[in-house]
């Protein structure tokens, strides 16, 4: 691969503008197009189940860069136009067409298509008011909605659902999050970070009934009224159906790339042709974490992983083989919890609860001794200085991460020092 290759990255979200701004950072020479389906400049997520939701950030606010960022940088960028064909040339070189009968020529293909949500699948799941959350365009109809509604039903305990059910009651709706799993965040968090969390989203009234089995929404004039599930209705005039979102696969799988749940990418962020390269949500790969074992494969939705993940293609495409290795964190907002997460936890971890304030929770799971994750509510200094000490590989044994008269920033401090000397 060359600096003076021309790259096509598609898809304008988080990883797709870190990848043609990094490599323009970098200094490379050939023309770095990307090309985007949504309207809008490209913007930040996160906030759309948080600020943006309650009002306090406007779409402005959202910019992941300044208007005149990208003439000035000499990006190609093209809104509101979805790449649908690509036609491959040799090399990892070809041509690629969007719905709007343009054609953009490349040396490198980069495809950072992100995330599509879930729908629900029973009889009124497509009617007016049950919306999913993933774009400003989904935000802004959730937000309008919000204003209005007095009975909120959120489909599915993860994230993005807690983080909408928070607003919601924030806002004086009485909010019902009806959940399939036994617990809620069954798949991201531990059961004891669980179980905090309902606690607070308990004390702010909103109630979250698990093993919720759904069969329809009932609908009045093409508008939501219950939820009915086998344990009867629930009242509803918003449904915000928050399960999870599927990888958008369709363009690797029509370049016939290697596809499991996302498009499959060796360490470098390279598809299984050896030459496109994805990038972020979209795509599936081995545990990054220095302690995975190269054969558990995940799927990380994330900021920081799109951010890390952006960065490893760009090193790949400027001809610098470092393999993809991090230790991804992330954080979500419910109210007034903040979650963060750092590592990644696996069945089988021994998980410990270190003895915090009162509204702080700290649990860290160790895997043959090795601290590998933790998961932390209200405590943003401790979460800084278990960030270090992970990314520093640095020594935590279970007695200490459990004893309180232990000072995790000094440790962190300790771990900072060592890695510096070690240089
Ligand atoms: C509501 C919400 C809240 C979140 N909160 C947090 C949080 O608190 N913390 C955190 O760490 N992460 C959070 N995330 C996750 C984070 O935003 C994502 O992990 C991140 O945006 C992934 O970046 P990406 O570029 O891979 O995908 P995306 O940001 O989804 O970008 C993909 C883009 O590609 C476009 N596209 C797809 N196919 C085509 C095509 N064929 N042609 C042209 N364009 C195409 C899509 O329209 C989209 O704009 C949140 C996500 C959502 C939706």
């Amino acid at each position: 691969m060359s600096r003076d290759d021309d790259v096509l990255v598609v898809g304008a979200g988080q990883a797709g503008v870190q990848v043609a701004c990094l490599l323009r950072d970098a200094g490379h020479r050939g023309a770095v197009t990307l090309v985007g389906e949504e309207p809008v400049p490209p913007y930040q997520r996160p906030p759309l189940s948080k600020g943006f939701l309650t009002g306090s950030l406007g779409a402005d606010a959202l910019a992941l860069r300044d208007q005149d960022y990208w003439g000035a940088r000499d990006i190609g960028l093209v809104l509101g136009e979805a790449v649908t064909e690509v036609v491959r040339g040799g090399h990892g070189s070809g041509r690629a067409r969007t719905d709007r009968g343009r054609t953009v020529a490349f040396d490198r293909l980069v495809l950072a298509t992100g995330a599509t949500p879930r729908r629900l699948d029973v009889p009124g799941g497509d009617a007016d008011g049950v919306l999913t959350l993933r774009t400003l365009a989904d935000a802004g109809r959730l937000r309008d909605r919000l204003r209005a509604a007095r009975d909120v039903v959120v489909v599915g305990g993860g994230f993005i659902g807690l983080e909408v059910a928070a607003t919601a009651a924030a806002l004086g709706a009485r909010v019902v999050v009806l959940e399939a799993g036994s617990r809620i965040l069954g798949r991201v968090v531990s059961e004891a970070t669980a179980q905090h969390l309902a606690a607070h989203h308990h004390a702010n009234g909103v109630e979250i009934r698990t093993r919720a089995r759904i069969v329809e929404v009932v609908t009045d004039g093409g508008d939501a009224r219950a939820v009915l599930t086998t344990d009867g209705a629930v009242r509803a005039d918003l449904v915000l159906v928050g399960i999870g979102a599927a990888p958008r696969t369709g363009l690797a799988a029509s370049l016939g790339l290697r596809t499991d749940g996302g498009v499959v990418v060796d360490e470098h962020a390279l598809a299984s042709d050896g030459t496109t390269l994805a990038v972020g949500d979209c795509t599936v790969l081995a545990d990054p974490t220095p302690w995975g074992d190269g054969e558990t494969s995940v799927r990380l939705e994330s900021v920081d992983h799109a951010v890390e993940h952006a960065a490893t293609a760009v090193r790949t495409i400027l001809g610098e083989s470092t393999p993809h290795t991090a230790v991804p964190w992330f954080w979500s907002d419910q109210g007034s919890a903040k979650l963060q997460i750092v590592g990644l936890r696996r069945p089988g971890d021994v998980a410990t609860l270190r003895p915090s304030g009162s509204g702080r929770h700290v649990v860290g799971f160790h895997r043959r001794g090795r601290l590998v994750a933790a998961e932390v509510v209200g405590s943003p200094a401790e979460f800084m200085a278990l960030r270090t000490l992970l990314g520093a590989r640095h020594p935590v044994p279970v007695e200490v991460f459990a004893d309180p008269e232990v000072a995790l920033r000094q440790l962190a401090k300790q771990a900072r020092s060592a890695t510096v000397t070690a240089r």
